[in-house]
């Protein structure tokens, strides 16, 4: 099914007004968006048009009880200036499942890819090509009913609109492990990309960057003994540059797309890779070995972000230094070469937009 997308361009484009050299994270938007609407029981009207407020009811559902999920997925040129995505069909199904979960209409892939795709296309010009830079994009759904009854929303909006930016995390983070707070237990939507899920970290994050940390790491629920992920990354723990641990796909954590790419690549590469539980006892026993030689996060804004310290009840362990870092480094050029298309993508991860 060829999917028929309206579409109004913008009549002053606010290129000229970016800079590229340096562009603050998710603050600058690009020309365009998309948007389709779920009105009687199907998506409908599809369009393109310029990025620009909404009009939205004080009585939105979406305000008062949350029906609201996102992506987040990058594009990039490759070297002969092509626009391309990575993995994108993997978003599609992550954000089906998270509708799923939280009550929500699925959307076609081929309405969202071809929304997305002719988007990227039009504001192709936005893709930044700096090292490190990409034009991240992002999709989002929300339940649009004005009624203040508690119930599943009848009508939906999903849209897409993309920002250009460079690296997320330049520095190695530190980051504390929580213990009082918990992001998603047994039952709970942690494998959703749902916006409360986040608006319930805000106040936790808070409080660690009080005590001068840039991230938490979240525990199990049920015993507060296990690692879990960390802030919008999953996480992965090498033991003497031989052994990889992440935690293993639990219901709670995000089944990130860049956790599934380092899987992969590191398997092919012939290191060892364990996906289970992981004890937080185990990695401070480990730091203090002087065993835990890499230590990192890994998500679509930041690729790999990694660790410089990890606080434990009080106590700062901290890592060997960024440079002699082997895992994450190799990780990092290794993923960001196949998406910029300077290395072969053998895996067919790279998708072109045109
Ligand atoms: C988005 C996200 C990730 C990373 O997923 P990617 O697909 O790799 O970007 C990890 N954890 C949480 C909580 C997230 O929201």
């Amino acid at each position: 099914m060829a999917i028929s997308i309206k579409i109004s361009k913008t009549s002053q484009s606010r290129i000229h007004l970016c800079d590229f050299e340096n562009i603050e994270f998710g603050k600058i938007f690009s020309d365009h968006m998309f948007r389709v609407d779920y009105e009687d029981g199907k998506w409908q009207n599809p369009q393109i048009l310029p990025y620009g407020p909404i009009e939205i009811s004080p009585a939105l559902s979406a305000i008062h009880y949350g029906q609201s999920i996102f992506e987040g997925m990058k594009a990039f040129k490759n070297p002969a200036g092509e626009a391309q995505l990575f993995r994108p069909i993997d978003n599609i199904n992550r954000l089906n499942k998270s509708a799923v979960r939280m009550g929500m209409p699925e959307i076609p892939e081929e309405l969202f890819l071809g929304g997305l795709k002719q988007l990227v296309a039009i504001d192709k010009d936005w893709i930044p090509t700096k090292e490190g830079s990409a034009l991240y994009v992002r999709p989002f759904m929300f339940a649009t009913d004005d009624y203040v009854g508690v119930r599943s929303s009848i009508n939906y909006t999903f849209m897409i609109f993309c920002c250009p930016v460079n690296s997320y995390y330049p520095k190695p983070i530190k980051v504390k492990v929580e213990k009082k707070y918990v992001r998603a237990s047994a039952g709970m939507a942690g494998y959703a990309k749902a916006a409360g899920n986040y608006g319930i970290s805000m106040l936790p994050t808070a409080e660690a960057k009080k005590e001068g940390y840039d991230q938490i790491i979240w525990t199990d629920g049920r015993t507060h003994e296990n690692v879990e992920e960390s802030g919008t990354t999953n996480l992965f723990f090498v033991m003497e540059d031989k052994l990889i641990l992440t935690p293993r796909i639990d219901g709670n954590i995000l089944e990130g797309i860049t956790r599934a790419s380092c899987i992969h690549l590191l398997k092919e590469e012939g290191y060892e890779i364990q996906e289970r539980d992981i004890s937080v006892k185990e990695i401070i026993e480990a730091t203090k070995a002087n065993k835990l030689t890499d230590a990192f996060g890994t998500g679509t804004a930041a690729i790999i972000a990694k660790i410089a310290a990890i606080g434990f009840e009080g106590t700062d362990y901290f890592l060997p230094e960024a440079e002699s870092r082997k895992v994450s480094n190799w990780l990092y050029n290794t993923i960001y070469q196949i998406q910029t298309g300077k290395i072969a993508d053998q895996n067919n991860w790279v998708m072109p937009v045109e």
